[in-house]
């Protein structure tokens, strides 16, 4: 049969019959959502207990609505109305549409289709809520593939906004388009996804949580410093290992490891095997009890990994997490100017910032310039070799008792401290621009680093307006890192054509929380310093999973996305 003779019915409207297969926690939630925006709706599963289930959760989040005044008693009973409950398949033969939310198993999934397309007519859609299946292997059990399409709702979704909209090989457009508009009738934000591992929120997302895992288990940081450098740096609702922790640390590993097979074990993706080790040792997060927390006694607190995660480099811990530590052990009371170095547009984020905080500031370009200073700023992009010769310079020039710090965006402390005659006093930070939008800087001390000097860098700091917590030496600290890997997915997803920038930012935003999209992200924090912090982890790493894309580098050279 022709794929174009059926058209799909055009433009579904409310009043139509949405049938939803699968009646669990995604069925459920859709089918209210879809009675709500005024569909007929019938629900079908094979459990009759689940059938319940459905029946009440949904009568007993309307009487909450009800309660709250979000909605009143008629429009409920009205919603109510709409809906009805099957256990039996043939009774979808009338529907306009078909959403499936069955558990996610592709043979599951495949005989469904095979026998909902014998069912119904030809020109109904046959929707999937899989979140990581693909479309086309489903589409193919079927003989209508031009009217198969992902609707990927997130969880709960009465609640969440965003719907991803995914064409597999041979969904058509008019389908597409359809699905699209039906997303809209039901209020929620589509997004237009084209089919990958992940479709774009699971896969932009990765780097969220297996860069955070990864740095862990390096022995980056520890874990409530990775969360509470996440959320005060970056703006996240969460960190990212508390999120697992929520998520559940196998659920978690099982999209990540899905996504990595899919893209034929590609190290981009690739989960670190201390997650694994804690799946086996039963250490799920919230549901078990313990994760990277550990909630039996009420309170969280970070379950001891000891013999998991490395503690070579963690120094010890010259500054305390609490503010009240910081404070007790680390006032500022130099007096004299604070020179700062490196690229214009950091070095002036920088020496605005520290005037604002009423610190007497100035961008400088010759390292004799640092005569004068207390404290010599290299917020400086460049390359590691260069760097360790900038530092030196400094270094060579500065008053004995004076500090000097480095950006750890290209390179760590230790090596750009290699060729300074008082390595002792180079203490760095990590951040990104611009700065009045973090609240908290990373500081790391080098291998030679000297106690004292990281107790002042971090009383200076505080004295600029900023929280600090205390990362491991090493490129990019914690927030830098985890920010430049998410920015730089999205950009690769954009490369592969998976969907527009617009659609990546605004799926990250409403799927999963982000304070802002992870483009606009990157250009807010400037190209330059996402591609010159991923080259300096592939250097750093020598790790593939680093490797930046060309449409980056592209778009650097250009000068921004809008002349690419
Ligand atoms: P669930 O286990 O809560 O619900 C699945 C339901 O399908 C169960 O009630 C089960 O009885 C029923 N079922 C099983 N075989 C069936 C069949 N042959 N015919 C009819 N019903 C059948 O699962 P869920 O969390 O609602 O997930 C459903 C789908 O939605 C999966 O593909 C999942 O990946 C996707 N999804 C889940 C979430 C989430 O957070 N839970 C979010 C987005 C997408």
């Amino acid at each position: 049969m022709s794929e174009s003779r059926h058209a799909p019915r055009a433009a579904l409207a409310p009043g139509a019959l949405i049938a939803v297969v699968g009646g669990g926690t995604m069925g459920s939630g859709v089918a209210q959502v879809a009675a709500s925006a005024g569909f007929q709706v019938i629900v079908q599963d094979i459990a009759p207990e689940v059938l319940n289930r459905s029946r009440r959760r949904i009568d007993d989040d309307l009487a909450r609505r009800v309660e709250r005044g979000r909605t009143d008693a008629a429009l409920a009973g009205a919603v109510r109305a709409r809906l009805s409950w099957t256990e039996t398949l043939d009774d979808l033969r009338a529907a306009d549409v078909i959403i499936e939310a069955v558990p996610e198993d592709l043979r599951l999934k495949q005989d469904l289709f095979r026998r909902l397309d014998a069912l119904c007519a030809q020109a109904v859609i046959l929707a999937s809520n899989t979140s990581s299946l693909s479309i086309s292997a489903i589409a193919a059990a079927t003989r209508r593939p031009d009217r198969v399409v992902g609707m990927h709702f997130f969880n709960p979704a009465p609640v969440m906004a965003l719907v991803e909209v995914i064409r597999g090989v041979r969904t058509s457009e008019e389908t597409a388009d359809a699905t699209i508009a039906l997303a809209r009738i039901l209020g929620k934000t589509p997004v237009q996804v084209r089919e990958a591992p992940g479709f774009v929120v699971n896969r932009v997302a990765r780097p969220f949580s297996t860069e955070a895992v990864r740095i862990l288990a390096e022995g980056g940081a520890p874990v409530q410093t990775i969360d509470r450098v996440m959320r005060e740096a970056g703006g996240y609702r969460m960190g990212p290992l508390e999120l697992i922790d929520l998520i559940g640390l196998d659920v978690n590993l099982a999209v990540s490891n899905a996504i990595y097979e899919a893209f034929f074990y590609d190290p981009r993706y690739q989960p670190h095997p201390l997650q694994q080790r804690m799946v086996d040792a039963g250490l799920l997060g919230r549901k078990s009890g313990r994760g990277f927390y550990d909630y039996s006694s009420g309170a969280s607190r970070p379950t001891p990994l000891g013999g998991l995660t490395s503690d070579v480099l963690l120094p010890t811990p010259v500054v305390l997490e609490s503010g009240e530590g910081v404070a007790a052990n680390a006032a500022w009371d130099a007096h004299g100017p604070v020179v700062v170095f490196g690229e214009p547009h950091l070095a002036d984020d920088l020496v605005h910032t520290l005037r604002a905080a009423g610190i007497v500031a100035r961008r400088a370009s010759a390292a004799i310039e640092a005569r004068d200073a207390v404290v010599a700023i290299d917020a400086g992009l460049v390359p590691r070799e260069d760097r360790a010769s900038a530092v030196a310079a400094l270094d060579a020039h500065l008053a004995p008792d004076a500090l000097l710090l480095v950006s750890t965006l290209t390179t760590s402390v230790t090596e750009a401290a290699r060729h300074a005659r008082h390595p002792d006093r180079v203490v760095g930070f990590a951040t990104l621009p611009p700065l009045s939008e973090r609240s908290l800087i990373e500081i790391q001390a080098g291998l030679r680093t000297v106690r004292d000097a990281a107790v002042r860098a971090a009383g200076f700091w505080r004295r600029a307006g900023k929280a600090v917590a205390h990362t491991a030496d090493g490129v990019a600290g914690v927030f830098p890192r985890i920010q430049a890997m998410l920015c730089h997915e999205a950009i690769v997803a954009l490369a592969a054509g998976i969907a527009s920038a617009e659609e990546i930012d605004t799926a990250m935003r409403l799927g999963v929380n982000y304070p802002q999209g992870p483009i606009e992200r990157a250009e807010r924090v400037g190209l330059g310093v996402i591609l010159a912090v991923v080259q300096a982890l592939q250097v750093e790493h020598g790790d593939p999973r680093y490797r930046p894309v060309p449409l980056l580098r592209r778009w650097v050279a250009a000068g921004g996305r809008q002349h690419a």
